[in-house]
């Protein structure tokens, strides 16, 4: 994927490609700017790529899929301010037309699992930063999509409140068997969370690495990340980002 032409170019991704089993749970990695949110908007329909394709169930993208949903980034501007948390939740599954009670309770039970119960006559700026990302999960999960795409969506809450967002993520994902593409800076959270990480090298972008996460389910914040398979993983990929920015120093433009 290359945005712009000339001079200005900049090349955000230069050869990706890896496959993704249905019911796994894949961590991206990579250095800031290394195009993992640009590579999530081509997955998502969002971006149509230079060169290439995605496929998702073996069809080409060329839009929107509607078995995808996308949680962003920038979660300031993910809800829409004119409408409360309980008709932001609801927005996607009405637009799939689902019957008005199956809405209503879908929408409860995400708003619980995300601990916003009591929230949902207000509206998003009236709600902290992490809140709002919490109901722009609220959302997504309720929709029920078969492929979850996740771009850092735990970097602005604290600690305590990530720690409970992933494991709560985990529990989703063992329940409905949801395809999840999660990206993250974050080392740690990749290998607790994936059965699979995959490490980009910076920009021109590669895959530099897959690393398979051989550790069960379900995972535990303490007993996990004690593990010594977890630490041992964690470092051999920290170790490789340390390199890519000692090899390949970010390139400006
Ligand atoms: P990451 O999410 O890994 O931090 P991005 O996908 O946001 O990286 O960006 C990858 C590269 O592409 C960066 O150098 C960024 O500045 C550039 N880029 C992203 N979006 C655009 C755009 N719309 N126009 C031009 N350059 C962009
Ligand atoms: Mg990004």
């Amino acid at each position: 994927m290359t945005y712009g032409s000339g001079p200005t170019a900049v090349e955000a991704i230069r050869d990706v490609s890896f496959s993704i089993r249905p019911g796994e749970f894949v961590c991206i990695v990579g250095p800031s700017g290394c195009g993992k949110t640009t590579l999530l908007k081509s997955i998502a329909g969002l971006l149509r790529p230079t060169h290439g394709t995605a496929l998702i169930q073996g069809r080409v993208v060329d839009g929107p899929p509607e078995q995808l949903a996308l949680v962003f980034q920038e979660y300031t501007r993910s809800l829409l301010p004119w409408l409360t948390v309980r008709r932001n939740v609801e927005l996607p599954l009405k637009a799939r037309r689902e019957k008005r009670d199956e809405c209503a309770s879908r929408t409860v039970d995400a708003l619980h699992a995300v601990g916003l119960s009591g929230f949902e006559d207000k509206y998003p700026w009236q709600l902290s930063g992490g809140m709002q990302q919490r109901a722009a999960i609220a959302r997504a999960i309720a929709y029920r999509p078969a492929v979850l795409l996740m771009d850092e969506p735990f970097a602005s809450v604290d600690a305590q409140t990530r720690a409970d967002l992933e494991d709560l993520l985990l529990r989703v994902q063992q329940e409905t068997g949801v395809t999840v593409v999660f990206v993250t800076h974050d080392i740690d959270e990749a290998v607790y969370l994936g059965h699979r990480v995959i490490v980009l090298s910076g920009r021109p972008t590669v895959v530099r690495e897959t690393v398979d996460v051989p550790m069960g389910w379900p995972r535990d914040q303490v007993a996990t990340k004690a593990d010594p398979r977890f630490v041992e993983l964690r470092t051999h990929v920290l170790r490789q980002i340390h390199r890519e920015r000692t090899e390949h120093p970010p390139q400006t433009h």
